[in-house]
C-alpha cells in the first residue's frame, strides 16, 4: 500500500469516526515517521500532511536535515531532560511533558513559550511513561509560575488490548481530567487540546474527543525506506 493509498483509507475513517460522534471541529493528523526515512516523510508531505511525529533527538534531526517544507514538528517520545536545550528549538509541540524536573528545564532554556501536552499514564501500566492521573491537578497548579510552558492538552497512550472498553474508556478518563485542567483558568494552561489515538485505535479516540491523533504505521508503515 502506498502511503497515498493509506491516507485516502485513513481519510475515510476519520470522516466517518466525525460523523459518528458529530463532530464538526478540526482533527488534526500528525504522521508518526520514527519508524521511516526521511524520502518517506516527502511523500507523506507531498500528500498534504504537514505535521509530523519523531520520538528520538536523532531521527527529528536527520530528518530535518533532509527536509525544507514548511513542517510543524511534534515530538512525541520521552524527553531527558539534558536534551531539552538541543530539542525545544526544533519543534512546535512537546506532547510527553511527565515530571516538573523537565518544566524547570524548558523554563530556563526556552526563549518563547513551548507548546506541551502534559502525557498521562491512564491505564496506570508499568511499562508507560505519563503521570498518573491522581498527580495531573496538583501538576498543572505546579506549572502556572513557568511562563514559557504552555500547556495546550494532555496526551495518552491506550492499554496494550483488544478490549474497545477498556480503550475507550482510558479516553473518556483523559477527557473528564482535561476539562478539569482547564477549569482551572491558569493563563498558561488552556488545555483545551487531546492528544489520543494511534493506528490501532484513533476512530475510538475521535469519538471520544481527540483533536490530534498521532498515526504511524496505519500510514507510513514500519521499517520502510
Ligand atoms: C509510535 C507512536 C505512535 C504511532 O503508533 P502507530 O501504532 O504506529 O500508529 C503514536 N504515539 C506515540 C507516542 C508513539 O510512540
Amino acid at each position: 500500500m502506498s502511503v497515498k493509498q493509506n491516507y485516502e483509507r485513513i481519510s475515510e475513517q476519520i470522516k466517518a469516526a466525525k460523523i459518528l460522534a458529530n463532530r464538526n471541529d478540526d482533527v488534526t493528523l500528525i504522521a508518526v515517521t520514527k519508524e521511516v526515512s526521511a524520502d518517506v516523510a516527502k511523500e507523506v508531505l507531498a500528500e498534504g500532511i504537514m505535521q509530523l511525529g519523531e520520538n528520538r533527538f536523532e531521527g527529528l534531526k536527520d530528518k530535518q536535515e533532509q527536509i525544507q517544507d514548511d513542517v510543524v514538528w511534534h515530538f512525541i517520545g520521552s524527553l531527558q531532560t539534558r536534551k531539552v536545550k538541543d530539542i525545544i528549538h526544533r519543534i512546535d509541540y512537546l506532547h510527553s511533558l511527565d515530571r516538573l524536573s523537565l518544566a524547570e528545564e524548558i523554563q530556563k532554556r526556552a526563549t518563547e513559550p513551548l507548546k506541551c501536552f502534559l502525557q498521562v499514564n491512564v491505564s496506570g501500566e508499568e511499562s508507560k511513561h505519563g503521570l498518573d492521573p491522581s498527580e495531573v491537578l496538583e501538576f498543572a497548579r505546579q506549572l502556572a509560575e513557568f511562563d514559557k510552558v504552555k500547556v495546550v492538552g494532555l496526551m495518552t497512550m491506550a492499554p496494550f488490548t483488544e478490549n474497545e472498553l477498556i480503550i475507550r474508556n482510558s479516553f473518556k478518563g483523559l477527557k473528564e481530567l482535561q476539562e478539569k485542567v482547564k477549569e482551572l483558568q491558569i493563563a498558561n494552561i488552556p488545555c483545551t487540546e487531546l492528544s489520543m489515538g494511534m493506528s490501532n485505535d484513533f476512530e475510538i479516540a475521535i469519538e471520544e474527543g481527540a483533536s490530534f491523533i498521532r498515526i504511524g504505521t496505519d500510514l507510513v508503515g514500519k521499517g520502510r525506506v
